[in-house]
């Protein structure tokens, strides 16, 4: 049994470059691995890996306003003070609360406390692939890095119970916290871009992100043929930066079919996207000292 995995995220500046594509063709490719959705906030890859649920549990976020009625003297110092229109002395609107507690503070009769509430769900399943680790945020909840945090743990845990020696995490866009969450710690930070100007600057602030917390990068380039000029500054700045370009992937509608299918790429055609992919997957393993 393996008593310490690896843990690679695949993270993109912005949503739809390509990132779960790239996500589910590893996890067709890898051997010995579990996969964990970080990307809480719009999570599909379960769309493509077909999951059959293990275990799911509760997810509880952010603290709301919640009135004792016992002690309530409809008073109205709480509606007078909230700032977010949240709260009258005839009810709470969970959704507005923000959690500030001045209601709680302003209260002369102590009838308002902060309590939890459930924001959404945590999953494991199985795959054919693998266990994968994902999670669901209610409508209208906000979403969290503590979740996202959950989300790995619960991959951790079944790797380390069962003796899986990779984790591979779809991580979250952008560079806020659900991001950061999602790369702690972690033994690669794998950046799928697109030669685009506003796809160059997200990966430079998700480049500069993986550096502030000292992590290896590598790149692959998505669409890589849609525009030479931006493709070769993505070149420069890596070749810069002393940072690996795994694959530059052509454009090819083949894709969007994969994914309409709900089958990774590499398990759905042979064409030169896959290739990039298996090449890119071979290097990563061997740097991983993994199986490929
Ligand atoms: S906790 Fe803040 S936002 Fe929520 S009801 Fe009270 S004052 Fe309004």
């Amino acid at each position: 049994m393996a008593t310490r995995f690896k843990q690679v995220v695949v993270v993109s500046g912005k949503g739809g470059t390509g990132k779960t594509t790239v996500l589910a063709s590893f996890a067709a490719l890898a051997s010995n691995k579990v996969m964990a959705d970080c990307d809480v906030d719009a999570s599909n890859l379960h769309l493509i890996l077909d999951p059959t649920l293990r275990e799911k549990g509760e997810f509880m976020g952010a603290k709301v306003a919640v009135r004792d009625p016992d002690r309530c003297q409809k008073v109205g110092e709480c509606e007078a003070r909230c700032r977010f229109d949240a709260i009258t002395t005839e009810s709470i609107d969970v959704l507005a609360c923000e959690g500030c507690g001045v209601c709680v503070l302003a209260c002369p009769n102590q009838a308002l406390t902060l309590q939890p509430i459930v924001n959404g769900e945590y999953y494991l399943s199985d795959t054919k692939y693998g266990p994968l680790a994902h999670a669901k945020l209610l409508p209208a909840a906000e979403s969290s890095g503590r979740l996202v945090t959950l989300v790995r743990q619960k991959a951790e845990d079944v790797a380390l119970a069962e003796g899986y020696s990779l984790i591979l995490i779809d991580g979250s866009p952008g560079i806020g916290c659900t991001a950061t969450s999602a790369m702690v710690d972690v033994d690669l930070v794998l950046v799928v871009t697109e030669p685009s100007l506003s796809a160059i600057h997200d990966m430079e602030r998700v480049v500069a992100l993986a550096g502030h917390f000292s992590l290896p990068v590598a790149v692959i380039i998505n669409k890589a043929d849609i525009n030479p000029e931006n493709r070769d500054t993505i070149r420069s700045y890596c070749t810069e930066h002393d940072i690996p370009v795994l694959a530059e992937l052509p454009f090819d509608g083949v894709v969007s079919q994969a994914v309409a299918a709900r089958i990774p790429v590499v398990e759905f055609d042979e064409g030169p996207v896959t290739q990039g992919l298996r090449a890119a997957w071979q290097q990563l393993a061997d740097w991983l000292g993994q199986a490929a």
